[in-house]
Formats: C-alpha cells, sequence, structure tokens
C-alpha cells in the first residue's frame, strides 16, 4: 500500500521519536515501504546566527545525521530500505516539503513531546497534519 514512508524525527528530545519510528518500522516491514528519516534544524534569528561560526549549520547537519544513522542502527533498519536527511528552515514547512521531493505517501509523526500530554497535538505535527498533501499517521507519545 505504501512505498515511501517520511519519518520526521525531533533529535532534541531524549526519546528521539522512538514510538513513531517503532510504528513506521512496523508499517514499512507490512508494506514493503522504504523509510526516510529527517531532522529539521530549526531556523535561528539573524541576531543569533551572526554570532555563531560559519559552519555552525553544517556541524548541526553532519550532528543530526550521525544520531539519525545511531537510531537506524538501533532499530536493525535494513540498508538500501531506508535513507537519512536534514533540512533546514521552518520545521513543518521542511516536513511537507521532503514529503513531497522524496515522493513519500506517508507521514509518520509523534502527537508531540511526551511531556507535554495535556496537549492533544504538538504545533509542528498539527501543521503537518493540517497541510500535507499525503497521509499522515500521527503516533500518541
Ligand atoms: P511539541 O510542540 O510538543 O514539541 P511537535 O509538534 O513540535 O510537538 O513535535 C511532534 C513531532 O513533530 C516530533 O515528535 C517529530 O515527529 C516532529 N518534529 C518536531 N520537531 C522536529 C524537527 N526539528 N525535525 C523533525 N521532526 C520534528
Amino acid at each position: 500500500m505504501f512505498k515511501k514512508i517520511l519519518v520526521p524525527i525531533d533529535i532534541s528530545q531524549s526519546d528521539s521519536g522512538e514510538a513513531s519510528l517503532v510504528a513506521a518500522v512496523d508499517m514499512a516491514d507490512k508494506t514493503g515501504a522504504d523509510l526516510v528519516l529527517l531532522n529539521v534544524i530549526a531556523d535561528i534569528p539573524n541576531l543569533v546566527a551572526n554570532r555563531l561560526p560559519t559552519d555552525y549549520l553544517e556541524e548541526m547537519q553532519e550532528s543530526a545525521a550521525k544520531m539519525l544513522d545511531e537510531l537506524s542502527s538501533k532499530h536493525k533498519l535494513k540498508s538500501g530500505s531506508y535513507e537519512i536527511r536534514t533540512a533546514h528552515g521552518q520545521t513543518y514547512d521542511q516536513i511537507i516539503g521532503a514529503a513531497e521531493n522524496v515522493g513519500a505517501d506517508l507521514i509518520v509523526i509523534a502527537s508531540h513531546r511526551p511531556d507535554i500530554s495535556d496537549y492533544l497535538l504538538g504545533s509542528t505535527a498539527a501543521k503537518v497534519v493540517r497541510h500535507a498533501k499525503c497521509s499522515v499517521l500521527v503516533v500518541r507519545s
């Protein structure tokens, strides 16, 4: 049914999208879909950005890719069946753009940070659900 599943992961969270990744891996196993793990490095205001080293973004992207790589090993993803991506900008916008670029037919996203349990949906998850052109599975976290 699904061919490509995009899994946006917020690596700043200690559980790093475990619940949504488990659900996405299960879905991929059942449907034969490939996975794309994505972390978005959020925009920072110019005033702050100007004070950071020029290679700040590159370093953040490298470290995000490394963390996603570790997650893929932890969840025993088979090589050739997944891809790791990083992006920079407004989080929900980048998630939706990446879904279109990679041709994802499903986005699997966590509902919110686990410690904010009184929210129905976090701000990123809500915007992705509202604006994505493909199906979105929201995993309760
Ligand atoms: P909260 O407002 O509680 O932080 P969010 O809606 O921001 O909730 O986060 C819910 C989910 O959105 C995360 O678990 C993750 O799947 C996705 N997400 C949030 N931030 C990022 C990010 N920087 N990169 C990739 N995915 C993200």
